[in-house]
């Protein structure tokens, strides 16, 4: 891809003053070529050094977690804050627990969550977190004393007007918990430190659902600009956790049929589609049993699994023809073979479920062949919109039904999504979701960062 001049020494200082992050300049390479239409418009923007100064988190933390195994051994971990930007409000974003965790795969969530939160139209700055620490066959005993030893660390840089986490990968119910237990027990005081929370102890309706539902409502918004709807299209998922088993949920309700879904190890495709009952046995296997998908194949016929080596250049399951894609595993799930193959199978929408799961040179192949493609800072936005309702309810100490929390998720979807169209119109590039989406979040956190000075 060729760097516009306007932004290519911009990119070039990240590259050099972020060695071995690749995954920072990934995000800062897409987002800063789509900026150059505005940066062109308003100068004041590269005048205040706007885009350079969103690019350096204002704060990281990085410290040592040290836990004990059951049977005693000692072990010791990274745990990370990226606390981004704190312009339009206090830092918000999740923690990720995921061997593949560093400081460029945070930086890079931090900053994609920044221009997310500000789309959602709601008061919520950017952050994002996690440990090195992998809860794959760890006991529940291991996970508590883990998720005690991090908060006992991270506790010092958390308050709930100052930075308030939520769940990612590896990250669910059970881990805010203990996380949550073990702040409140430090503080001594009942805030909402962290959303995600149990219903029992101030979480929100709906908020487990929110990002799946919000993806499948954000794609229905899509094709009904084509006078089109998810009714009797074939779907492609991938992962099997919290967003995906959402968004297999709702794509059902809106009388979608999918076909695949997927875990770390390969995945499994369904020729006669996903029911309730599979979707049932799914949520089951992945959340309670903690298994793998391959062992859905085993009890439904109808499905094969296929295993898939790690770091493939290319992974069949995207290879499988559908008319929709959805991506809900992890970054750079989706490369240059992958968008190839969906293009010729004829699929017209791709949402992104995942934070960064195509690569820049993918996303140019679904553009220029026509392919609806919404980039995850709008389309997985409804989690943190979620999130957002949870801390308000918090606030005012008022709890509303899971109806009215739908309604809310689905209002801001929508804004969201007409945000970015009108954005893409304003901007020369209609139907433009990524160009929609950064610039979009980019004028609302670069006006307020200006108006609140050289800070
Ligand atoms: P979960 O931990 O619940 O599920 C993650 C899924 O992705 C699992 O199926 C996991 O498989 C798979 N996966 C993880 N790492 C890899 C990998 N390196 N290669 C292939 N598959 C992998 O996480 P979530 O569902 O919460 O998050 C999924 C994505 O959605 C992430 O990109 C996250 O940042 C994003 N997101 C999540 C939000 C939320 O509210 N939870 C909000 C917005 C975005 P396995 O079982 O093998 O680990």
């Amino acid at each position: 891809m060729i760097i516009h001049p306007l932004v290519a020494p911009i990119l070039a200082e990240v590259v050099s003053a972020n060695p071995g992050e690749p995954e920072f300049h990934q995000a800062a390479e897409e987002v800063l070529q789509t900026l150059v239409p505005i940066l062109e418009k308003e100068r004041k923007y590269l005048k205040e050094k706007i885009p350079q100064r969103m690019l350096v988190p204002e704060r990281t933390i990085e410290f040592r977690v040290v836990w004990q195994t059951d049977n005693g051994e000692v072990q010791v971990n990274r745990g990370y804050r990226v606390q981004m930007n704190s312009a339009i409000g206090p830092y918000k974003g999740g923690l990720r627990f995921h061997p593949n965790v560093n400081r460029g795969v945070l930086k890079f969530l931090a900053f994609e969550q920044v221009f997310k939160n500000a789309l959602s139209g709601l008061p919520l700055g950017g952050g994002k977190g996690g440990s090195d620490f992998d809860p794959k066959g760890k006991s529940d005993a291991e996970i508590m004393r883990f998720c005690q030893a991090f908060m006992l660390e991270l506790e010092r840089h958390l308050d709930h007007r100052r930075d308030i986490p939520a769940g990612d990968i590896g990250v669910g119910a059970r881990e805010i918990g203990y996380m949550f237990g073990m702040y409140k027990k430090i503080r001594n005081e009942f805030t909402g430190v962290l959303t995600g929370k149990g219903l029992g102890w101030g979480g929100s309706l709906l908020r487990p659902e929110a990002t799946g539902y919000g993806l499948v409502y954000f794609a229905a918004d899509m094709l009904h600009t084509k006078g089109d709807s998810l009714k009797g299209k074939t779907c492609l998922v991938s992962g099997s956790g919290n967003v995906s088993q959402f968004a297999i949920e709702k794509l059902l309700e809106l009388a979608a049929k999918v076909i695949t879904f997927s875990d770390s190890d390969g995945f499994i495709y369904d020729k006669d589609g996903i029911t309730y009952e599979k979707l049932a046995y799914l949520k089951w296997l992945k959340n309670e049993k903690r298994g793998r998908v391959s062992e859905y194949a085993e009890k439904y016929p109808s499905a094969e699994y296929h295993p898939v080596a790690r770091n493939a250049r290319q992974n069949l399951l995207w290879a499988i023809p559908a008319d929709c894609a959805f991506p809900c595993a992890t970054q750079n799930e989706i490369l240059e073979n992958d968008a190839m193959a969906l293009v010729q199978n004829g699929v017209r929408l791709l949402a992104e479920g995942a934070n960064m799961p195509t690569n820049n040179a993918a996303i140019e192949i679904l553009q220029k062949n026509g392919v609806m493609y919404a980039p995850g800072k709008a389309a997985n936005a409804g989690g943190v919109a979620t999130s957002g309702l949870e801390m308000t309810q918090n606030y005012s100490g008022e709890y509303w039904t899971r109806e009215q929390v739908d309604q809310k998720l689905q209002a801001i979807m929508r804004h969201i999504h007409d945000t970015c169209l009108a954005v893409a119109n304003e901007f020369g590039a209609p139907g433009n979701y990524v160009i929609g989406a950064n610039i979009g979040g980019f004028r609302r956190v670069a006006d307020a960062m200006i108006a609140q000075g050289m800070i």
